[in-house]
């Protein structure tokens, strides 16, 4: 049934004012999500001198990120004198779990709680060659997809670096990969790359790892939290933490175009561009984003991103909805744009994975396999994903949502609201 045109509620901006993290109770600060420098820095502040400091910063580091400890008095290389210092003034936190699921196939999903009471999502995909992580840069979006279960929900405000590292490091938890002390993963360590990243590609399934890749798929638009997200993102890349080369690193946006070029060159990981459809009168429809940077402003700014290139192809993720953006006549159009614009690109198509309340269903398997079959003859990869975890609603923002249902009327309020509130 084709869905009836109305005006979609929502805002197409960043969050206008950031709201304030609120700072622990304790007083402490929380390291998670600081690079070396930010440890620098702040042990300079809590009154150690220079040497010291880029010392402690350089140990500190290795046992969050290398070795996954969260207590100072695991950290045997530091003075024992020196480890109430520093429990006095920090901690080694990790986002609370509020429900964890598993599901048939072998996904796992987290509902996630930060210190200040907001709950995100973090969905992991183990597949026969990869381990992916799905992770989440906001709580809610500002953005209002209207397929989207996040769509649905208030922006309630952006993750810190700390908050996305930690997803990663909760994850590392879960799957019981922390290397242990004496063990054989010790001397595994990656060889950075000259850029600082390092390529963790081969010793990741040498170790046998299940936690190969992530994803910036969770909730949240990726490049309206730029710096939280590129400050994260470079944590996780350093040779001497988590160590997840860039290559196995895919940032998704649904096409906030004048930060494209930034993150090809500040983050310089994959990209992923939310398309879902090759007109002006659908996308403005699906992703009202599209109203303000059009098609044509997005495939030029995907044609400039750097370090792109037949090696390292774009992907264009492409939602499939019944009688709405699934036509033959769609998939020509999507060929002639990739072409047009001379894009390595590789199409990702994603039956729609409905919610409740949803506006629209998914094509037939029929239609999807003929859309597939058109772009993949004109030499373009199209493969048709799989859904996973559909017994645990593992499409990034149904947890959230499955625990606060509301009717479309009521997320429709929702969302006028949310846009009154932004101005
Ligand atoms: N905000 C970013 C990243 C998060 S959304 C973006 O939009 O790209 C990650 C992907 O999941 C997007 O391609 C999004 O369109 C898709 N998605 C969201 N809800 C979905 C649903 N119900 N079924 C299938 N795909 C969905
Ligand atoms: Fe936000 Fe992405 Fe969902 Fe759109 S698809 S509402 S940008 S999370």
């Amino acid at each position: 049934m084709p869905t009836p045109l109305m005006t979609i509620p929502g805002h197409i901006d960043p969050v206008p004012v950031p709201r304030e993290v609120t700072p622990r109770a304790d007083g402490r600060v929380d390291l998670v999500g600081l690079s070396r420098l930010g440890l620098i820095d702040l042990f300079v502040v809590a009154g150690l001198d220079a040497r010291a400091a880029k010392l402690r910063a350089k140990q500190v580091f290795h046992w969050i990120y290398h070795r996954g400890v969260t207590d100072f008095d695991a950290m045997t290389d530091i003075a024992k004198t020196m480890r109430p210092w520093l429990n006095d003034r920090f901690v080694i936190s990790r986002p609370e779990i509020v429900e964890a699921q598993a599901s048939t196939d072998g996904t796992r999903k987290w509902l996630l709680r930060t210190a200040d009471a907001h709950d995100y999502e973090m969905v992991f995909i183990p597949d026969a060659d990869r381990g992916t992580l799905c992770v989440s840069s906001q709580v809610g979006c500002t953005l209002n997809c209207r397929f989207c279960a996040t769509g649905t929900m208030r922006l309630v405000r952006n993750l810190t670096p700390g908050e996305i590292v930690g997803q990663v490091m909760l994850a590392r938890d879960a799957l019981g990969e922390w290397p242990k002390a004496g063990g054989n993963m010790a001397g595994l360590e990656d060889e950075p790359d000259d850029d600082g990243s390092a390529d963790a590609a081969q010793a990741y399934s040498a170790d046998g790892r299940l936690l190969t890749n992530i994803v910036m798929m969770g909730m949240g638009e990726p490049l309206y939290n730029f710096d939280n997200v590129r400050d994260a993102l470079k944590v996780v890349m350093d040779g001497d933490g988590l160590a997840l080369s860039k290559r196995r690193i895919t940032l998704s946006t649904s096409g906030v175009v004048p930060l494209m070029a930034r993150a090809g060159e500040e983050i310089g990981v994959n990209l992923a561009v939310s398309l879902h459809a090759v007109t002006k009168e659908v996308r403005d429809e699906i992703v009202p984003i599209n109203r303000k940077y059009g098609i044509d402003e997005l495939l030029n700014a995907c044609a400039a991103y750097p370090g792109a290139s037949n090696a390292r192809r774009i992907t264009f993720e492409y939602v499939m909805l019944k009688d709405k953006n699934d036509s033959d006549d769609d998939a020509r159009e999507l060929v002639r744009l990739l072409r047009h614009f001379r894009l390595p690109a590789k199409v990702n198509l994603i039956p729609f994975n409905p919610w409740p309340g949803a506006p629209y269903e998914c094509s037939t398997p029929e239609r999807i396999r003929s859309f597939s079959d058109i772009v993949f003859d004109a030499g373009i990869s199209a493969p048709i994903r799989t859904p996973r975890g559909r017994d645990i609603d593992a499409a990034c923002g149904q947890l959230k949502t499955a625990s606060t249902r509301k009717s479309r009327a009521e997320l429709d309020r929702l969302a006028e609201e949310k846009q009154a509130a932004l101005g």
